[in-house]
């Protein structure tokens, strides 16, 4: 089984997918939990290119490019043989989050991110997306608690930026709503997790 977590930054993700991952494996499944951009060396060395030319910033295309280069190794060399040898897969961020920021809020066409993602990886998509979802206030009280570069880094791409992210997001889970859920990201890490563990049984038999 193949699960993402998406949201913006803030929402929670990347502890729900520890907390997930560790769930999975109390339950005796193995599991491989990564992330994106990265996954493996050669994706891991994409997310330094990706996040170091904050400066001038990509060209919109070239930068879905480098997602795309990314997406294809990981998947080809971590996420595909994981799956083939029966292991869950917990990714945090994947195919999504190029729709969401480059796309709705970046305004590139889905359909060219799509295109890129079918050449790179075979159009692998999850068996289920949570998209941890928060107000704009709680995503910014839980970025203010993080150290310096990242929360710096995010906040100067303007708070209208981040709506353009979050609406994004919401329109994707209602246009996949098969496989896109929106979990509400409020509260306590174990009060999202329980939330997160209802929605996978009721989805995948969990
Ligand atoms: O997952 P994480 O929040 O660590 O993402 C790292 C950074 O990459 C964030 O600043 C996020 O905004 C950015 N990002 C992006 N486009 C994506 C995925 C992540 O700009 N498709």
């Amino acid at each position: 089984r193949f699960i993402t977590l998406e949201g913006g930054e803030g929402a929670g993700k990347s502890t729900q997918a520890r907390l997930l991952a560790d769930a999975l494996r109390a339950d005796g499944l193995d599991v491989l939990l990564t992330r994106e951009p990265g996954g493996t060396t050669g994706a891991e060395a994409i997310r330094q290119l990706l996040l170091s030319n904050d400066g001038d910033g990509w060209h919109a295309e070239a930068e879905a490019l480098l997602f795309a280069a990314a997406r294809s190794d990981h998947v080809a060399r971590a996420i595909r043989p994981a799956l083939a040898a029966g292991t869950w897969v917990v990714c945090d961020r994947f195919i999504d989050s190029n729709r969401a920021y480059q796309g709705g809020a970046g305004g590139l066409a889905d359909g060219d991110i799509q295109a890129l993602h079918g050449f790179g990886t075979g159009g692998l998509l999850p068996d289920l997306t949570l998209l941890i979802a928060v107000s704009p206030e709680t995503a910014t009280a839980r970025l203010a608690q993080r150290d310096g570069d990242k929360a710096d880094r995010i906040g100067a791409r303007g708070a209208a930026y981040h709506a353009g992210v979050a609406a994004s997001f919401a329109r994707l889970a209602d246009q996949e709503p098969g496989r896109i859920v929106t979990v509400d990201g409020e509260g306590s890490a174990q009060d999202i997790h329980q939330r997160v563990l209802q929605v996978l049984r009721a989805h995948l038999a969990f």
